[in-house]
């Protein structure tokens, strides 16, 4: 039995978090419907049948800005969305993860290397999108740099040639906005 419809892209096993279209619940199967349930609150959806409250969540991604001989890692996204843009390595912190421990993941996973975290450069969110980013500054203890699966290219960048233009997601735009301004201080 469907206890719920998703729309999901999905590109090389990926998924993309956006277009959740939740219709029925999670523990009965129950028809849900989008109630306002207290002022000044968003609509939630509630099972019709057993009236449980179906919160949706933010999702939450953990990214590393790695340093590594003055320059940083960039990957070159090869799945939508904004493939063929570039990023810092990160992906979706699965749930009971420690945040820092899924940074070290993904960034092993994306890119081949180990790396040691060494302090939070911040937390981008923004009206209306489901992602909450937290992002790291990172230096690297071992492995070499290789292309992932989900990468078209991975490369070291210099501050001064960071491709502006073809950053992936706002969040990416503001984070390497903040770290360039901070420079050698953090
Ligand atoms: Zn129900």
């Amino acid at each position: 039995m469907a206890f719920f419809t998703l729309t999901l892209w999905v590109d090389h096993g990926s998924r993309m978090h956006t277009n959740y279209q939740f219709e029925f619940c999670p523990m009965c199967g129950g028809k849900c419907k989008s109630l306002n349930l207290k002022e000044h609150e968003p609509t939630r959806l509630v099972c019709s049948e057993c009236d449980f409250i179906f919160y949706l969540d933010p999702k939450l991604v953990a990214c590393a800005i790695v340093e590594s001989e003055g320059k940083i890692v960039l990957l070159k996204r090869d799945i939508e969305p904004q493939k063929g843009k570039w990023v810092m390595p990160g992906g979706y912190v699965d749930r009971g993860e420690v945040v820092e421990a899924a940074a070290l993941r993904e960034t092993e996973e994306e890119c081949g290397l180990q790396i040691r975290l060494k302090n939070l450069l911040g937390v981008y969110s923004y009206p209306g999108q489901l992602e909450v980013v937290i992002v790291y500054v990172a230096e690297v203890t071992s492995g070499s740099l290789m292309v992932g699966d989900e990468t078209q290219a991975a490369r070291l960048f210099e501050i001064e040639g960071i491709p502006w233009e073809e950053l992936a997601f706002e969040s990416t735009q503001d984070a390497l906005r903040d770290y360039s301004k901070r420079g050698e201080n953090i």
